[in-house]
């Protein structure tokens, strides 16, 4: 009998009584507890009705308790269907009719909207953010022995909803052997032993938090410290406990903007890893000052886990995402066909770590995923000689203005390096003349006030006039979400008619 995930995870833990989760508060919980407890949550899913290969959909707030619910939801051999916390009941709504679970476990504040997210006859159960609620009230009146059902390599662990970053959310069917596949080979490239204590503040409705950090952790034995939410004064308090810490860009960020996050605090951290979003040249260059270490940059998405990586041991380089991990393919094309080297193409990767297809979209998957393997990921990028990959934007992000490609990294990375200027997203909005304009929003700096013209006369210097924005807003944030992408498409709409 396996499991072929869950026991990877677990067999080889299960009854060690060493630090698994390592709370803020001082408490820890072993493996073995959460072994136990997901026992109980099995037990109880399986009273509940939860039969292998139904949807399990959850949305709660980051606990133990929660992680355990993954760990039992694999266990008994159903899809886990984690949702981002911030979603609004009706937001709910659509990823319940589109995914159709047989069970809904919510926060309990959020039992009293549940006439407006369950369109369709599903169970519902509670978990709040200390784990409490229906769902664990009846799991604790469970036995802790569970036998784990069967699963082979090809059957569906999890369905994971895209970040929804340039469109509707999508279903991304992620098989057992799609997530263990990706984990080994991360153990691997960044060299994680049982030694290793992670600093967990990512969520985990999310691949990074989830499948790239929890799964890593489980299979090398180590232990996490498991904080509800990135907070850096808690941080940086936590960081001389930890080995590793996995990042998205703004948690760089906001470190670097806090003079007690020094050199010394870091003497114990072996490694700082970044992704889901470009992390800028200078906040690498900036933290390597700080504290001598270079953060390794990755690249990867929810439909495939990471899919490059820059290197443990060798040239981690600024504004490159590293060569493809092991057993990844990775190649750069225009309308199906390779570019040459060095120019820029969309990435598609192949592999054991890409997924099934996109839940219910049998359309959707076939545009984007092809018999012989290969997936369009929807990102433009190039490889370099030393096979170094660059993400250069999203496809749908290109700006075309008069029948020319405009890349707005390459704009971008101008306007930043200019005074005033704290960041900027270049973006195309509808324009009669040229089809779309270019447009640089730009988040002002700290101390000084950008100047557009200045800016505008600079760029004009430097850019073909096609590529030179046509008109510069000046606001105080750029608009991310959780995962500190900057969503783009909002600002489409917000100054979408600027020259209409
Ligand atoms: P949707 O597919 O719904 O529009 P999304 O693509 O943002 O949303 P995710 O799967 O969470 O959803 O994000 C994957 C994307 O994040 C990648 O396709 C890429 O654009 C971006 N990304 C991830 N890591 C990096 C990185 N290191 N540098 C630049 N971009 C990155
Ligand atoms: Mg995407």
């Amino acid at each position: 009998m396996t499991n072929t995930l869950f026991d990877a995870l677990m067999e080889m833990n299960k009854e060690t009584d060493r630090d698994f989760l390592i709370l803020p508060d001082g408490g820890s919980l072993s493996y073995r507890q959460i072994y136990d407890l997901s026992g109980q949550m099995a037990n109880e899913l399986e009273t509940l009705g939860v039969k292998p290969g139904d949807r399990v959909a959850v949305q709660v707030e980051k606990s133990p308790s929660a992680l355990a619910l993954y760990l039992a939801t694999l266990r008994i051999g159903a899809v886990f269907l984690p949702l981002n916390t911030a979603y609004t009941a009706s937001e709910i709504a659509y990823f319940i009719g589109d995914a159709t679970p047989t069970l809904v476990i919510c926060d309990p504040a959020r039992e009293v909207l549940r006439d407006q997210f369950m369109a369709q006859a599903a169970t519902l159960r509670t978990m709040g953010p200390d784990g409490q609620g229906s769902f664990m009230d009846a799991a604790q009146a469970q036995p802790v022995e569970h036998q784990p059902v069967d699963r082979d390599g090809n059957d569906l662990a999890a369905i994971l909803y895209t970040s929804g970053t340039t469109g509707r959310s999508k279903g991304a069917m992620l098989s057992h052997d799609n997530l263990l596949s990706n984990a080994r080979t991360l153990v691997d490239a960044w060299r994680f032993t049982s030694d290793d204590v992670l600093l967990h503040a990512l969520p985990i409705f999310h691949t990074h938090g989830l499948f790239v950090a929890s799964n890593v952790i489980m299979l090398s034995s180590g232990a996490m410290i498991w904080l509800p939410k990135f907070d850096a004064a808690q941080i940086v308090g936590l960081l001389p406990k930890a080995t590793t810490m996995m990042g998205v860009p703004t948690f760089y960020t906001r470190l670097l903007d806090r003079p007690d996050f020094t050199a010394e605090l870091v003497d114990r951290m072996r490694l700082f890893t970044s992704g889901s979003a470009p992390l800028l040249a200078e906040t690498h260059r900036a933290f390597q000052d700080r504290t001598g270490h270079r953060i390794l940059e990755r690249y990867g998405m929810t439909e495939t886990n990471m899919n490059t990586s820059n290197p443990y041991d060798g040239d981690r380089r600024a504004g490159t995402v590293g060569p493809p991990l092991p057993g990844v393919e990775l190649r750069v094309t225009s309308e199906g066909v390779e570019v040459p080297q060095g120019q820029i193409g969309m990435i598609e990767v192949r592999g054991a770590n890409v997924f099934q297809g996109y839940w219910q979209m049998p359309e959707k998957t076939a545009e984007e995923l092809a018999v012989d393997g290969w997936f369009t990921t929807g990102d433009l990028g190039l490889i370099d000689d030393d096979g170094y990959v660059t993400i250069v934007g999203r496809g749908k992000d290109l700006i075309i203005s008069g029948g020319f490609n405009i890349y707005p990294k390459e704009v971008e990375l101008l306007i930043d390096d200019m005074p005033g200027v704290l960041e900027s997203a270049v973006i195309g909005v509808p324009h009669p003349d040229f089809g779309e304009g270019v447009v640089a929003v730009i988040a002002r700096a700290k101390d000084v006030e950008p100047n557009p013209e200045g800016i505008i006369a600079e760029l004009a210097a430097k850019l073909a006039k096609f590529k030179q924005p046509k008109k510069i807003i000046v606001i105080d944030e750029l608009p991310r979400n959780t995962m500190g992408k900057v969503q783009k498409a909002a600002l489409r709409t917000e100054y979408g008619n600027l020259f209409t």
